[in-house]
């Protein structure tokens, strides 16, 4: 009992402390039924009642309990007006309360669910106690028939009729006992109702939870807010919606088994009065009595948990409504301001997916080839009416948009270039090594200076697809030549990094896309010729008029015999060819028969002077690019130089011959890409002026990898490169062993595709092991390379010949001290501090030029003592590397140069 009023006490106190569900301006207000007033049955009318001796004995007894009731109502009448006084002011303030902050409203809720749940749970111990004593009075019962039954056989034949009249109300109250048991179980389905309830509130709390999130990340992310985005929100909001009309539905359910719990009261009530009536026995009317304040009890409870969730999912609903305002103001904010924004100037990535877009009806032909061209050239100039004209043709047919553009198409002419670079590496959605940095990192410096950058790529399967935006496949089929036959090919757009990219997907049963790897293949030669056949027919198909083809490594070096032996003829001839050869290694050389597949013709280009490679009798690619592209690069002028003698593996020769159109250019980096600043692959970003973050993400790497943290001057050399003989593997190798001798720590991430090479390295790992000052990663990661950049202070490159080299640019980039063999490109960036040859303000690592240990070791022996000696000068020095500009701003002109020479002289011709 007193447990039982002690929990009903509490149930109301916690109702009080809550905020007021009838305050609260909820959309979906509950129509949960309120108690109608109780109906004392006491008073009213008896089944059966007659006028009796025993029935008037009966009828004083009923008029005492009767009087007693009513006093005890009168009671409940005070107490329940005195707390209803007390709920309307305590309301008031909560309403006040809770306006002021939701975010408080939402604790207060989570404390009224925990002890809404303990109620629940006190609820049910009610409920067992409430079956015992059910119980009990029914074992009571089934005596007082059992005392009836004799005592009728004692009684006279008058008396007899009245007893029938007991036994028949016996047998009603025997219904109305199991009456109540059905409605226990009725009570303990409200219960599990309940708790379902809980968990529904749980799920809506988690729900919420999570919507502050996305809103806290929404706000501070405003600019970035796409359309997308925005949709999942109103899911969200719609889920959480859908959540809360359930959940409303079941508290429903709830009080209309509160209603039928009411109806239950009552029967006890009918019960107690029977019982009264038959008089059988006191013992059964006290526990009637018992019965009935237990199930008083329950009801309150029941109603007060009722009346909190009530409270709770209003709650719910206000917090949600104020959301949805305040993601409604957001989204008109960020419209706003990206409109702002647009009225700026549209990003890059606008222009190319506008550009794009007029592609795609050239080639679907939903707009003529010279309206193509004039539009085409409106984007590339930026021109501000297309962006009026798409920005105001949202939720338009393509069709009107279409007419709405070509209303403002007119003739003109550009002082910047078509430049379309066939490849097949970009990054980052295509990388293996240096050539993807150079497309996307030319290619975004081209497209700064005013120039229509274009890139054509293979479709591959394994690419990452994530990088790619707006990826779609276009309502057209490009044919194309291979092998007597013509193969269709599915054309896909999609802008990366800004530049505007057309995917390549041949529908050839080679599958020469979906060998879940870029190169490496045994028809590789047969791949890349396909590729680069299928990439000018579609330039061509398309009508473009292109100042610059820009084709790279062997992959694509068919472009250029390919273009002035079979496309110019066809009429395809505004174009120059550029060539840039990113290693000489690679030549892609092959028997001369080969060259037929892609339409190539044997007999005219296997000749000395043309495509048959200069030391053997098959045909060579490379050369082939070299002797009919206009313009041909390489990516330093150190290299440029060394091709021309031996490092040209053959094609010195070709190259002087050629002379006057080869140029080597530096390449540079993409200073987006790699900036420690804004890099969130690092754990901490930092800047030269604060390099604080270097050794947080030193620090970070060292947990990573398991490396020992306990000094943190111990210095940290990295080395990140693919595995092949041309980087020096021996001294890589050498380098780990050397590192770990001078108290260092190495850190290695490669691979190899040279499977002896791989099976060296890993035996090293697995030697390193439990070592903590050396880690072998033996493996291509991107997120990982960030890391060692940024947290190594030395980093090494002692490649045997080195084209250009890209690490060794990065890593001074995140102030790491670059240790390198006088190659290639390293010649080219990296200069010895120690050279007093050299203008100091350009001295910026250490060098060595032999390429045996000796040389490797001295210039980290003194990289080492200038960091453990006069670890000032090394900070300045690291700072100097950073501040270094190795962006792309410098190299881009210079292609645009040679670029704007050639397309000069083609105009010319023309
Ligand atoms: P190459 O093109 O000869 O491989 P470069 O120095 O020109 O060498 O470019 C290498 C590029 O590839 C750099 O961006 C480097 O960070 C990246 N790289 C090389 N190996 C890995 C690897 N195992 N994991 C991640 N990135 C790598």
């Amino acid at each position: 009992m007193s447990c039982s009023a002690a929990a009903g006490a509490e149930a109301a106190a916690l109702l009080f402390r809550s905020p007021a569900p009838s305050t609260i301006a909820g959309r979906h207000r509950l129509a949960v039924s309120r108690r109608t007033p109780r109906r004392n049955l006491r008073t009213g009318v008896q089944p059966h009642q007659r006028s009796t001796p025993s029935a008037n004995h009966r009828n004083r007894v009923s008029i005492q309990r009767d009087r007693a009731a009513a006093s005890i109502d009168e009671e409940q009448q005070q107490q329940k007006s005195v707390d209803e006084n007390e709920l309307l002011n305590i309301q008031l303030e909560d309403l006040v309360g809770m306006i002021q902050n939701t975010q408080k409203n939402i604790l207060l809720l989570n404390q009224a669910r925990l002890q809404a749940l303990g109620h629940a749970d006190k609820i049910l111990k009610e409920k067992e106690a409430l079956q015992q004593k059910i119980n009990i009075l029914e074992m009571k019962l089934s005596e007082t028939g059992t005392q009836s039954v004799l005592s009728s056989e004692a009684k006279s034949d008058a008396e007899g009729l009245e007893f029938d009249v007991v036994k028949e109300e016996n047998v009603l109250l025997k219904d109305d006992m199991n009456f109540l048991k059905a409605k226990l179980i009725e009570i303990t389905e409200t219960e599990e109702s309940l708790f379902k309830l809980e968990k529904e509130r749980a799920l809506l709390d988690g729900s919420l939870r999570e919507l502050e999130c996305t809103f806290i990340s929404a706000q501070s992310d405003m600019l970035k807010l796409g359309r997308q985005q925005q949709d999942a929100w109103w899911e969200k909001v719609e889920n959480l919606e859908d959540l809360l009309d359930s959940t409303a539905n079941q508290v429903e359910h709830a009080a209309l088994t509160l209603d039928g719990y009411r109806d239950f009261q009552d029967k006890v009530e009918k019960l107690k009065a029977s019982l009264g009536a038959t008089n059988v026995s006191k013992f059964c009317l006290y526990l009637v009595d018992i019965l009935q304040q237990r199930v008083k009890s329950v009801e309150e409870r029941f109603q007060a948990c009722n009346h909190e969730m009530h409270s709770q999912i209003e709650l719910y609903e206000h917090s949600i409504v104020e959301f949805q305002d305040t993601l409604s103001k957001l989204i008109n904010e960020s419209e706003k301001k990206s409109m702002e924004h647009y009225a700026e100037g549209m990003p890059s990535e606008f222009w190319s997916r506008i550009s794009l877009l007029i592609d795609g009806w050239s080639l679907e032909k939903k707009i003529s080839i010279n309206d193509a061209s004039m539009l085409r050239e409106m984007a590339w100039k930026r021109d501000n009416r297309l962006r009026e004209a798409y920005l105001s043709s949202r939720g338009m047919e393509e069709r009107e948009l279409i007419d709405n553009f070509l209303k403002m198409a007119l003739p003109g002419t550009s002082s910047g270039l078509h430049i379309v670079h066939i490849a097949a590496e970009m990054a980052p959605v295509a990388k293996v090594g240096g050539l993807a940095d150079v497309i996307s990192g030319l290619g975004k410096a081209l497209q700064k200076k005013g120039h229509l950058v274009e890139i054509i790529l293979p479709k591959y399967d394994c690419m990452q697809h994530n990088q790619i935006n707006n990826l779609k496949v276009l309502d057209v089929v490009v044919k194309s030549y291979f092998e007597g036959n013509m193969f269709a090919n599915k054309i896909w757009t999609g802008t990366v990094e800004g530049l505007p990219v057309y995917f390549i997907e041949p529908q050839h049963p080679g599958k020469f896309f979906w060998r879940a790897q870029y190169y490496g293949e045994h028809d590789d030669f047969k791949r890349f010729s396909y590729f680069s056949r299928v990439a000018l027919e579609l330039l061509y198909q398309s009508g473009k008029k292109v100042d610059i083809i820009h084709c790279h490594d062997w992959q694509t070096a068919f472009v250029a015999p390919l273009y002035w032996d079979v496309y110019a003829n066809l009429g395809f001839n505004s174009a120059r060819i550029c060539f840039t050869c990113h290693n000489f290694e690679y030549q892609g050389v092959a028997p001369a028969q080969d060259l037929a597949y892609c339409g190539l013709d044997v007999d005219h280009l296997d000749r000395p002077d043309r495509m048959r490679d200069n030391s053997h009798g098959r045909i060579n690619v490379v050369k082939g690019a070299i002797v009919y592209s206009n313009i041909v690069t390489t990516v330093s002028p150190t290299y440029a130089q060394e091709v021309r003698s031996e490092g040209g593996r053959g094609l010195q020769d070709t190259l002087k011959v050629h002379s006057k159109k080869f140029v080597g250019i530096l390449n540079g980096i993409d200073t987006d890409t790699w900036n420690p600043s804004t890099d969130r692959f690092l754990k901490v970003q930092y800047s030269a002026n604060d390099l604080y973050g270097k050794s947080a993400n030193k620090a970070a790497l060292r947990k990573q990898l398991k490396l020992s943290s306990t000094h943190a001057s111990q210095p940290l050399v990295g080395c990140i490169t693919r595995l092949v003989p041309q980087k020096g593997v021996h001294l890589i190798r050498h380098a780990i062993y050397k590192t770990a001798d001078l108290g260092g720590q190495f850190v290695l991430l490669g691979s190899s595709p040279v499977q002896h090479i791989q099976r060296e390295f890993e035996g090293i790992a697995d030697q390193f092991q439990n070592n903590n000052n050396v880690r072998l990663l033996l493996k291509y990661d991107d997120a990982l390379s960030h890391m060692i950049f940024a947290a190594s202070d030395m980093f090494i490159v002692p490649s045997m010949f080195e084209p250009c080299g890209l690490t060794q640019m990065i890593a001074m980039r995140y102030g790491s001290v670059p240790i390198v063999r006088r190659t290639g490109g390293l010649n080219d960036s990296v200069f010895d501090f120690d050279d007093e040859t050299i203008p100091m303000e350009l001295r910026n690592g250490f060098t060595f030029l032999k390429a045996d240990e000796q040389g490797f070791d001295s210039a980290l022996e003194r990289a080492f003592n200038y960091y453990h000696r006069k670890p000032e000068v090394w900070k300045q020095l690291a700072q100097k590397d950073m501040k270094i500009d190795f962006s792309w701003d410098t190299s881009a002109s210079q292609y645009e140069e040679i670029y704007q020479r050639a397309a000069a002289r083609a105009r010319a011709a023309a």
